[in-house]
C-alpha cells in the first residue's frame, strides 16, 4: 500500500491523523499524510508528528511518503498519530512554487523558449536553471519581473486536472504544465516577487524568484 497523499486533494490541509504502517532507515510511514515528500523540485515538509519533530519528508522506495524524525518516537506500528505541518514554511513554498510557473511563462515570452535543466523550491526561493548562451539581459529580466507581478496581482485562479494516467495538469490562465507539487488557489495569494539572475556556468543561466515581502 502506498501512502495516501492528502495534499493532492487539499494542499491547504495543515493537520491530519494517520496510522503508523512502518519504519524505514530514515523515518516513519503512515497510511495517509498531508506532509509533502520532496519530489519534482519541491522541498519536503517539516512539522510535528505524534509529538516528535519532522525535519524533512521524502519519497521512499515504492513511492511511500517517509517522515524523517529528529528523535526516537514514542509510537509504534498500528498507533494513530496526529501530524501538523509547519504551515508558515509550506505556505511560502506554495506561493513561490506558483510564482515560478508564472515567471517561466513570461521568461519564455521575453527571451524565447529555453530548456529548463533543473529547478528547486523551498520557503526562501525558487531557483530554475535554463540552457542559455551568454547572460540573460538584466533589463529584459526586469520586464519579466513586471509581467509576472502584474499577472499575479490579477487574481487568476489555479486549476488542477488529473488525467487517466494519473498525471496532474496544473493551469492558470495561459500558463500550463504537468506538476504534482502544491500551489495556491489564486495568484493574488502570492503577492509580488523579485527576480535575480545567477550564473552557475556551463551555458546555464539561473533565475531565482523570491517573495517581495
Ligand atoms: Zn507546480
Amino acid at each position: 500500500m502506498v501512502t495516501e497523499r492528502l495534499y493532492d486533494d487539499d494542499p491547504y490541509l495543515k493537520r491530519f491523523s494517520g496510522a503508523v504502517v512502518g519504519f524505514s532507515d530514515c523515518g516513519v510511514v503512515l497510511d495517509r499524510t498531508c506532509f509533502y515528500g520532496e519530489a519534482g523540485g519541491q522541498a519536503g515538509d517539516t512539522g510535528v508528528l505524534g509529538g516528535v519533530h519532522v525535519v524533512d519528508t521524502v519519497i521512499g522506495v515504492g513511492g511511500d511518503v517517509v517522515h524523517v524524525l529528529r528523535e526516537e518516537p514514542g509510537f509504534g506500528v498500528g498507533d494513530v498519530v496526529e501530524g501538523v505541518v509547519d504551515w508558515g514554511r509550506r505556505y511560502r513554498i506554495m506561493r513561490l512554487h506558483t510564482a515560478s510557473h508564472v515567471m517561466e511563462y513570461f521568461l519564455w515570452g521575453r527571451f524565447g523558449f529555453m530548456e529548463r535543466t533543473g529547478s528547486y523550491v523551498d520557503d526562501r526561493k525558487d531557483r530554475a536553471d535554463y540552457v542559455h548562451e551568454g547572460r540573460l539581459d538584466p533589463g529584459t529580466l526586469k520586464l519579466v519581473e513586471s509581467d509576472t507581478n502584474e499577472f499575479l496581482a490579477g487574481g487568476h485562479p489555479v486549476a488542477v486536472e488529473v488525467d487517466r494516467e494519473g498525471l496532474r495538469h496544473w493551469s492558470c490562465g495561459p500558463v500550463e504544465m504537468l506538476c504534482a507539487g502544491t500551489h495556491v488557489r489564486n495568484t493574488r495569494e502570492v503577492g509580488a516577487v523579485k527576480l535575480r539572475r545567477r550564473n552557475p556556468g556551463r551555458g546555464v543561466e539561473r533565475v531565482e524568484t523570491s517573495l517581495a515581502d
